[in-house]
């Protein structure tokens, strides 16, 4: 039976929630959270705070391509549908009319080649563009074997684009899909995407994102911290999002991660680690090679990094509260940018004799305070 418009995109949007590199949102529940009542409008956080909404699908969810940790390589038995550009374009327009989106995310599975799935989702963003008008926001996925002509004519149409580098390195790539080539299809695009958004070139403007299966191979987190090092100061990306592999989803013989056999729920404890370290990286000041590891390369799992790399550097505590600078308060273990911040105003009027004035409470002025003097 013929599926309509919304069936399939019912079907295809739902399909799309395994990649996350579309900055819907920053913490788990966030990241995995279902949009309202249509399954394919996503919540989004705001930089001023409050939600967008964004709507969110696959161009097609046939796959050429056999990635083993997802569930729509092309050997498995899902129902396969697809969308034309116009259709997509026809009906992210009524819904930008109706409840003003803050824009669309647009990845596709591999239509037969990668270069065809490239010139789709292009093609859709040139109608929104070109008939529509449409001025906000586009995030085009790119396809791993796609022209960097087509990848040019991506960022030339897009807000933001992205290419999941799945693995830190040839030798675990190689364990998740015999079809694309890691050289080829995923860094020499990776580089490109790169020199074209560098300051002054033409495609400075659009924001370059990646994301990385984790636990799929038995990569450790050491090996992915330096990926990501190489990713943010070389490559300048915007931001690297982190996917914990679910086996059910994935072919049997995939290796994964043995020392999640046992205790499933950690995988996703390990991708919130990698997403703590990521923001150490980005917004704490922490360089990659500060972060402790615990014998094996990987973070520990019953502490977050910026606790350990303290327990690590007894040293460097106490920090003085009422006179440290804004880089040693987002050391100590418990306070973000939002309360160094709050420490940083409220401090110019008077001496800070504790954290329960600045509104920090319970487990976490608890843990701030054993680093914290108050002289
Ligand atoms: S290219 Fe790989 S990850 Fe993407 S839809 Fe196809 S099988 Fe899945």
């Amino acid at each position: 039976m013929a599926l309509d418009t919304l069936e399939k995109l019912d079907i295809l949007s739902s399909d799309s929630q395994y990649d996350l590199a579309c900055a819907c949102g920053t913490g788990k529940e966030d990241r995995r959270r279902r949009g309202l009542d249509g399954k394919w409008l996503y919540p989004v956080p705001l930089t001023r705070g409050g939600y967008g909404i964004m709507l969110k699908t696959l161009l097609s969810n046939a796959c050429s391509n056999d990635c083993k940790y997802c569930p729509l390589r092309s050997d498995t038995n899902v129902r396969r549908c697809s969308l034309a550009p116009e259709e997509v374009a026809r009906l992210f327009m009524e819904y930008q009319r109706r409840l003003g989106l803050i824009g669309i995310f647009l990845s596709s599975g591999v239509i037969g080649t990668p270069e065809f799935t490239m010139d789709r989702l292009n093609a859709t963003a040139e109608i929104l563009r070109n008939k529509y008008q449409y001025r906000g926001y586009i995030h085009l996925k790119v396809i791993p074997g796609a022209s960097l002509a087509a990848i040019d004519e991506a960022m030339r149409l897009a807000s933001a684009v992205s290419l999941n580098i799945e693995a830190p390195g040839d030798r675990h790539f190689r364990k998740l899909s015999d079809c694309k080539n890691y050289e080829r299809d995923i860094i020499t695009p990776l580089k490109f995407m790169s020199e074209q958004t560098a300051r002054g070139q033409k495609h400075a403007r659009v924001k370059c994102t990646t994301q990385f299966i984790v636990g799929a191979s038995d990569e450790n987190d050491s090996e992915i911290v330096k990926y990501m090092d190489g990713i943010y100061n070389r490559l300048k990306f915007e931001r690297i999002y982190f996917s914990a592999y679910q086996p059910g989803l994935g072919k049997a013989d995939i290796p994964g991660e043995q020392r999640f056999d046992l205790q499933p729920e950690a995988r996703f404890t390990r991708e919130h680690r990698l997403y703590q370290a990521d923001f150490l990286m980005r917004q704490y000041g922490f360089a990659a090679n500060e972060l402790v590891f615990e014998q094996g390369g990987n973070f520990s799992l019953e502490k977050d990094p910026k606790e350990i790399w303290a327990e690590w550097h007894p040293e460097f505590f106490p920090v003085y509260i009422n006179r440290a600078d804004k880089e040693a308060l987002l050391r100590v273990p418990g306070l973000g940018p939002v309360n160094v911040k709050r420490i940083l105003q409220v401090r110019k009027f008077g001496r800070i004799r504790d954290l329960a004035a600045l509104g920090i409470k319970g487990k976490l002025a608890a843990k701030a305070e054993r680093y914290l003097a108050f002289a």
